[in-house]
């Protein structure tokens, strides 16, 4: 069985074709620039070369109906048609209350990723569009949603509910929702896998650490707490983004500023976080290389970052009353060795050492702590296409 898996963004598309009678991928690619000038697909067949496309690409549609013929050209295509893919399963940011799990899409399921538009303004619309793209490209495949905030819908509701007036919640469906399920789930199920344990016995902190980070507590294989909420922007100092801070500073800032609501909402998620701090760069190597140089705000990004994780790691310790493993994952927690380091060096309290040796990896599922430490320390790339590829196999085998 061949399924397509897509995530659309606003003006990007990312596609992975994957054979699942053994899980490998046949086919990767991006689109860029989509209804931009300079647009541009980028196609790599399994492990070939890659191919740049250069075209007009001027809306989702024609971006799908590129991507189909870059999978079945003669050079470098791997599929003789399009009718071998038997499903399609999209990436979609916000599923709200109602979309707890993956779903197959139908005009019911639709009209609910619909429904949340106001909510993820910058990511629902384009994945709903992705959707109707290919739907109307290949009629009758079934398509599948699956959403980044559907694993954290098991949390409880002291955990996901604000202190604001109880109406906020029953008006606006104002909570905590959280994101990166799909790879928090990933990874809690790797981690399972790696200590040959059934995951329904464990306690485990999964750190999504990339350009946007978030951490999620994993007891016996449900969600019950993660740092971020309402929106992406909660918990963790990002990229760019400045995670928890006291809420009363926004409207301080806006009147000290003559700030708009638009340029606040700038200042919070896009000038914010190790950037805003360090001044340097939202990507952790330079504000590493810029450490190293002895640049003290860059320095100090970093120990805000490590400090916060350590914080959050100690929180969800409490909220599952225990933990026996803490797994690294995404850009920073697959690559950051010095960083997972920085980190773990301030977990001896709950009987974990960090074996330096085995830390020193990237991209690779690795236990890194010490044979005898108490609370397990794993990386592992997370493979978010994979967990929607599989979802998408269950659903069209039913
Ligand atoms: P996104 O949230 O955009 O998906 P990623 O998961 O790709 O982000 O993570 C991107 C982050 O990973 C960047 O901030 C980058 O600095 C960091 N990163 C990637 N490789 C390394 C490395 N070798 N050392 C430290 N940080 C790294």
């Amino acid at each position: 069985m061949k399924v397509l898996v897509v995530n659309c963004g606003s003006s990007s598309l990312k596609y992975q074709l994957f054979d699942m009678t053994d899980e490998t991928v046949l086919a990767k690619g991006l689109v860029e620039r989509i209804g931009i000038e300079g647009s541009v697909l980028t196609h790599q067949p399994g492990e070939g070369d890659k191919v740049k496309i250069e075209a007009d690409i001027q809306n989702h549609g024609i971006a799908i109906k590129m991507v189909f013929d870059a999978l079945t050209n003669k050079e470098h295509g791997v599929i003789e048609n399009i009718q071998e893919i038997a499903a399609v399963g999209h990436r979609v940011a916000h599923g709200g209350e109602k979309l707890t799990q993956s779903v197959l899409v139908t005009p019911e399921t639709l009209q609910l990723m619909e429904d949340c538009f106001e909510m993820a303004p910058l990511h629902n619309p384009p994945n709903v569009l992705g959707i109707k793209a290919c739907a109307e490209l290949m009629p009758g495949v079934p398509q599948v949603g699956v959403f980044d905030t559907a694993f954290h819908q098991t949390m409880p509701q002291k955990a996901f509910m604000y202190g604001l007036p109880y109406e906020a919640y029953e008006k606006y469906q104002i909570r905590r929702y959280g994101f990166h399920g799909t790879s928090h789930k990933y990874v809690a199920q790797c981690v399972a896998d790696m200590m040959g344990k059934n995951l329904e016995d464990l306690k485990i902190v999964t750190c999504h650490l990339g350009n946007g980070s978030s951490i999620a507590a994993v007891k016996n294989g449900q969600c019950v707490d993660t740092s971020m909420g309402f929106t992406p922007l909660e918990g963790l100092v990002m990229g760019t983004r400045c995670g928890d801070v006291d809420p009363a500073i926004l409207p301080y800032l806006m009147k000290k500023e003559n700030m708009s609501v638009e340029e606040i909402d700038a200042y919070i998620n896009k000038q914010s976080g190790v950037y805003g701090v360090s001044g340097v760069s939202s990507d952790f190597r330079d504000i590493e290389g810029a450490a190293a140089e002895g640049n003290a705000q860059a320095q100090l990004a970093l120990d805000m970052f490590a400090y916060r994780v350590q914080k959050y790691i100690g929180a969800y310790v409490a909220a599952m009353n225990g933990v026996d493993a803490i797994v690294f994952t995404a850009g920073l927690g697959e690559n950051g060795i010095s960083m997972r380091a920085k980190i773990a060096s301030e977990l001896g309290y709950l009987g974990t050492t960090l074996c330096e040796k085995r830390n020193d990896v990237r991209g690779k599922a690795r236990e890194i702590s010490t044979e005898g430490s108490a609370v397990k320390l794993f990386v592992i790339p997370t493979n978010e296409e994979l967990m929607i590829a599989r979802d998408t196999k269950v659903l069209c085998a039913k």
